[in-house]
């Protein structure tokens, strides 16, 4: 409180003993405040009691009526229970959208293929809050993030792409750019909505019909995207959501009436689903795990630098690709580093996703929260140094507290693995040289971060770093112009941009 502040000012300022010196506050200073509770409504959505599958523009149960629960990792409870497709529904799903391709959409105009596409776009904006509120409650993730960051993102990859639908010609110059086929596309439960966009978008505009399957714990927004489609009037067949099990993606891939595979999520899965393509002419992209190092140099603003690094590690709780898990520190500013970004967690709310004021929500699924905590268990037993701000937890639900790692050694699981939980491990370095060599000392290439006040450092690293994606002074930007993907174990092909594009048409001579 500054000297001019009136007795009112005065009275509203909360009683405690003393602040923390870490805060940096003298005498007679206003103190920090606790948020009110901010909860979004839930009476935007309506959610099903049950969904079907969407083949044919229909929604149709399993060919065995079977079903499995979605549940809200914020509390446990179950959300809905979703349509448990069987391979038969896979073929049907398979063969409705090959119809749709060589009957109606593979023979649109571009320019008619991208009325749908922006008539879908527009749609999701004027359905943003239904959305964000559906992923939230889906998948854990806060709503001021599904709210700002994800709809919009994946409103805007279907208004980027309608773009492109009727310029095909300009995108390839001197080629023709022919529609593959029928895509098999298999998205993760980290960005259910964005992700379903970034691999719908590109294939519509480029003439393929798709058949989309949703993670198992979070196939809701799918669904609801179902119903856009519907409005949009979009014709029958030309985007199929099979919800179902992971066999019922492998049935996908290895259906001989699939032109084209996209999938993006593990490591481990993308390596089954790579030898399921293995000797036929599918294209393939994947987009698969990361173990980002997130580099700050001695010249870097430091306080810029802890909100990149929150930004990069507990953005989505860390269930993120491309989250920057390892900070690569430069030895001469590690302790006052550290010291501002254990300041700035003790500020980080974790909660109910559905309060605005959230920054962390739930994890994923109960499955996802104990490999985090077994991970984490791993730090302590190998020797690392671990933190944890004193922020409580809700009594139901899948949470962790932010967690932050000092005393790594490359060696560590917990500097290899990628964890998809919010947990930053740093390791420090001396020379650029070293920065790099410990950078690029992972099985994995698909982001980086780097932080410093020479332009001419950053040219220098990125041209260095095996990742492929280089943020500078700033980290986990993401915009449809932009392709993004990995190397190495995080995989191989772009989304995003003329790249996202090119993965979707055969190009040939005129
Ligand atoms: P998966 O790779 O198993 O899941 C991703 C998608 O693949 C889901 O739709 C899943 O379906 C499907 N799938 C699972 N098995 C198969 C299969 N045999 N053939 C075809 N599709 C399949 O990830 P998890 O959910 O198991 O997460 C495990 C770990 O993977 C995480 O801890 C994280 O480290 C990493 N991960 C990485 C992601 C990324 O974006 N890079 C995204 C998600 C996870 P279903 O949900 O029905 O199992």
């Amino acid at each position: 409180m500054t000297a001019m502040a009136t007795e009112t000012d005065r009275r509203m300022v909360p009683a405690v003993d003393r602040a923390p010196s870490s805060w940096g506050l003298g005498d007679g200073q206003a103190i920090p405040w606790e948020y009110a509770p901010a909860p979004e409504s839930a009476d935007i959505v309506t959610i099903k009691e049950r969904y079907g599958l969407f083949i044919d523009g229909r929604e149709v149960a399993a060919s065995d009526g079977g079903v499995f629960a979605t549940v809200n990792p914020a509390t446990e409870g179950i959300l809905a229970h979703v349509a448990k497709a069987t391979a038969a529904d896979a073929d049907k799903a398979v063969k409705a959208a090959r119809r749709a391709q060589t009957r109606r959409w593979g023979n649109l105009s571009g320019k008619e293929r991208a009325k749908y596409l922006f008539r879908i776009a527009r749609i999701l904006q004027e359905r943003s809050r239904e959305f964000a509120v559906l992923e939230s409650m889906d998948s854990g993730k806060p709503i001021k993030e599904s709210r700002d960051v994800d709809v919009p993102l994946a409103a805007a990859h279907f208004w980027y792409y309608a773009g492109w639908a009727d310029k095909l010609d300009y995108a390839f110059p001197g080629r023709v750019a022919r529609p593959l086929g029928v895509a098999a596309q298999i998205i993760p439960w980290n960005f259910p909505l964005l992700m379903l966009s970034w691999k719908i978008a590109p294939a519509l505009a480029a003439g393929n019909t798709v058949v989309l399957k949703p993670a198992s714990t979070t196939p809701l927004s799918a669904l609801l995207f179902a119903d856009v489609c519907r409005q949009a009037d979009l014709p029958p067949g030309v985007v199929n959501i099979v919800t179902g099990p992971g066999e019922i993606g492998m049935s996908l891939v290895t259906h001989p009436g699939i032109d084209k595979v996209a999938f993006t999520g593990s490591t481990e899965i993308g390596k089954r689903i790579a030898r399921g393509v293995a000797g036929t002419d599918k294209a393939l992209t994947l987009e698969l795990g990361g173990k980002a190092a997130n580099i700050v140099f001695d010249d870097a603003p430091l306080d810029q630098a802890v909100e990149g690094i929150v930004n990069g590690i507990y953005f989505n709780q860390g269930e993120v690709c491309c989250a920057g898990s390892r900070l690569l520190a430069q030895e001469s500013i590690v302790e006052p580093l550290i010291a501002k970004l254990k300041d700035r967690l003790a500020t980080i709310r974790v909660g109910d996703p559905l309060d605005k004021n959230t920054d962390v929500g739930a994890i994923n699924s109960k499955s996802q929260l104990e490999k985090i905590t077994e991970l984490v268990a791993s730090g302590v037993a190998e020797g690392a140094e671990l933190y944890q701000p004193a922020c409580e937890l809700p009594d139901r639900g899948y949470f962790f507290r932010p967690t932050l790692f000092t005393n790594v050694a490359q060696s560590h699981r917990i500097a290899r693995e990628e964890i998809f939980g919010p947990v930053l491990s740093v390791l420090t370095f001396r020379t650029p040289d070293e920065a790099v060599e410990k950078a690029n000392n992972t099985v994995y290439g698909l982001s980086a971060g780097i932080w410093t006040d020479k332009g001419s450092r950053i040219l220098e690293m990125v041209g260095k770093m095996r990742a492929g994606v280089v943020w500078a002074n700033t980290f986990n930007r993401f915009d449809p112009t932009s392709p993004f993907g990995g190397y190495k174990e995080s995989g191989f092909g772009r989304e995003g941009g003329l790249h996202g594009l090119l993965a979707y048409v055969r190009l040939e001579d005129r």
